[in-house]
C-alpha cells in the first residue's frame, strides 16, 4: 500500500508538470537576436563592433559625480528615492526639456525615470496599448518594439523605409531610405492606437526630416493616434543636421511620449537610467505600470545623471558641452569606418545620426560557404562566418525586420562605431588583410 501511494503521488506530480507553464502572451517572442550574437561575439571576436555601447570611458564629470554620491556625506543616497524619479533628476530633466520643447513642464507629472530606455518603452506599451490595438512600426526597427507590442496584446503593423540608391554612383546615405507617404497612410485605420518613431533611427542612423515628421504628425492627428517617440540618440546627429522633436510639432505634445537614455546620452550604458517625458494624461498611466513593476530606480545613478544634466544645462550649446563634443568625436569615428568599409567594397550607408552604420555585403557572397537547404538569411550566415573566421563582430540587418519582410533585406550588416581609435584601427586591419587575401587568391 505504501508503494502504491508513492506511485500515485509521482503520477499526480507528473500530471501537474505537463500543464503549460508559459503565459500565452509569451508565445512566439522567446527568440532574441542579442542573446545569440552577444554570445558569438564574446566567444570569437577580436574586434567587437556588434552591440551598441561605447568602449571608451564615460566623461569624468559624470563618473566623479557618481563617486561623490557614493562616498560623500549623504547616506540617504543609499536608500530608496522618489519612485517616479529622484527629485533632482526629474527637476533638471524638466528644465532641460522646457528649453528643448519651448513649453513649461512639471517635473512631478511630465517626467518619469526608468531603468534605461528599455523599461521606459515597456511601460509605455503596457500603459497605452490594449488587446486588439494596432501599433505601426517603421522598419528597420530596434527589435524589442515588436515583442513589447505583442506582450501588451497589440498587433504590430509594419511599414518599411524604402531605399532609393543615388544615381550618381555616390555612397548611399541613411536619408536615401524613405517612407512612401501613400503606403504609410494606408497603415492607419480606426484600429491604430500608436506609432513608434525612432529618430535618429537604430540601425540605419536615419534622422527624420521635418517634412517626414510632419507627414507622420498629420496622420496621428487625423486618426487620433499616439506617438511613442524613442529619441535615445537625440544628441548623436552629424554634418550639422538637426534632431527635430516630434512633440514640438503642432498637435503632437498631447499625444507623444518622449523616451530618452542616460546610457546613450552620457556614454554609460551600464547605468541603465532612462526617462519618459510627456503630458500627464499619458504619463499617469505610464506611472501605473511603473509602480506595479519596477517602482524604484537606483538612487545613486540618478543623482549622478542629475549632476551631469546640471552641467550640460549650464554649458548648453557651448563648445565644452558634452552634447556638442560627443557628436563631433563620433562623426570622425563614423568617417574612419566609412573609409575602411568603402576601401574593401563593403559599401557603407552613411548615417546622419546614432553610432551605427549599415554596410552592404552583397559583394562578399563568394566568401561565405553556402549552406544547402538552410533558410537562414545570408546576412545572418555572413555575420556568424565573419566573427568566427575573421574575428570581427557585427549584427545582421534582417534582425531589425519583421518575419514577413526579413528576406527582402539580407544584404546588409550593422556596425557600431562608438569605439576607441585603436578598436577601429584593429577593425580596419582585419578588413585590409581580408581584402589582400581576396585579391591574391
Ligand atoms: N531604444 C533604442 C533605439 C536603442 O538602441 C536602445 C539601446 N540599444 C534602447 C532604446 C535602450 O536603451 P537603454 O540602454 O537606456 O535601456
Amino acid at each position: 500500500p505504501h508503494l502504491k501511494a508513492s506511485n500515485s503521488l509521482s503520477h499526480s506530480l507528473q500530471a501537474k508538470m505537463s500543464r503549460p507553464v508559459q503565459a500565452r502572451r509569451l508565445e512566439g517572442i522567446d527568440k532574441n537576436i542579442w542573446v545569440e550574437f552577444v554570445k558569438l561575439a564574446a566567444t570569437y571576436s577580436k574586434v567587437n563592433l556588434g552591440q551598441g555601447f561605447p568602449d571608451f570611458p564615460a566623461p569624468d564629470f559624470l563618473t566623479e559625480a557618481f563617486s561623490r554620491a557614493l562616498s560623500g556625506g549623504n547616506h540617504m543616497l543609499h536608500q530608496y528615492t522618489r519612485a517616479f524619479g529622484h527629485p533632482p533628476l526629474v527637476k533638471v530633466l524638466a528644465q532641460f526639456f522646457e528649453k528643448l520643447l519651448g513649453r513649461d513642464l512639471d517635473p512631478m507629472t511630465n517626467v518619469m525615470v526608468t531603468v534605461g530606455a528599455y523599461q521606459a518603452l515597456f511601460c509605455c506599451f503596457q500603459a497605452l496599448v490594449d488587446e486588439g490595438d494596432e501599433v505601426i512600426i517603421i522598419e528597420p526597427f530596434f527589435d524589442c518594439y515588436e515583442p513589447m507590442v505583442k506582450m501588451a496584446g497589440g498587433t504590430p503593423v509594419f511599414v518599411p523605409l524604402r531605399p532609393n540608391p543615388p544615381k550618381d554612383g555616390k555612397l548611399m546615405s541613411s536619408a536615401d531610405w524613405q517612407l512612401d507617404p501613400a503606403e504609410l497612410a494606408s497603415k492607419f485605420s480606426e484600429r491604430t492606437k500608436a506609432i513608434v518613431l525612432n529618430s535618429p533611427n537604430n540601425p540605419l542612423g536615419k534622422v527624420f526630416s521635418r517634412e517626414e515628421l510632419g507627414l507622420i504628425a498629420e496622420l496621428c492627428v487625423k486618426h487620433d493616434v499616439l506617438c511613442i517617440s524613442d529619441e535615445v540618440y537625440e544628441w548623436l546627429v552629424y554634418d550639422g543636421k538637426q534632431h527635430i522633436r516630434m512633440a514640438s510639432l503642432q498637435g503632437m505634445w498631447d499625444r507623444t511620449v518622449i523616451i530618452g537614455s542616460a546610457g546613450k546620452t552620457f556614454s554609460a550604458t551600464g547605468w541603465k537610467v532612462g526617462w519618459v517625458v510627456g503630458p500627464d494624461r499619458l504619463l499617469k498611466h505610464v506611472r501605473t505600470v511603473h509602480q506595479n513593476s519596477v517602482y524604484h530606480c537606483a538612487t545613486i545613478a540618478q543623482e549622478a545623471v542629475a549632476q551631469g544634466f546640471q552641467r550640460e544645462l549650464m554649458l548648453y550649446g557651448k563648445p565644452e558641452s558634452y552634447f556638442v563634443q560627443l557628436p563631433k568625436e563620433l562623426q570622425q569615428k563614423r568617417d574612419w569606418l566609412v573609409r575602411s568599409l568603402d576601401g574593401v567594397g563593403m559599401k557603407p550607408i552613411i548615417p546622419e545620426g546614432t553610432y551605427f552604420l549599415v554596410a552592404d555585403i552583397s559583394q562578399f557572397k563568394s566568401d561565405v560557404p553556402d549552406v544547402p537547404n538552410s533558410d537562414e538569411p545570408y546576412d545572418h550566415r555572413f555575420a556568424k562566418w565573419m566573427v568566427k573566421n575573421k574575428g570581427l563582430a557585427a549584427i545582421p540587418l534582417s534582425a531589425f525586420y519583421s518575419e514577413a519582410h526579413k528576406n527582402n533585406y539580407t544584404n546588409f550588416i550593422r556596425f557600431c562605431f562608438a569605439k576607441e581609435e585603436a578598436t577601429l584601427k584593429a577593425a580596419n586591419d582585419i578588413l585590409q588583410k581580408w581584402k589582400q587575401e581576396k585579391t591574391s587568391s
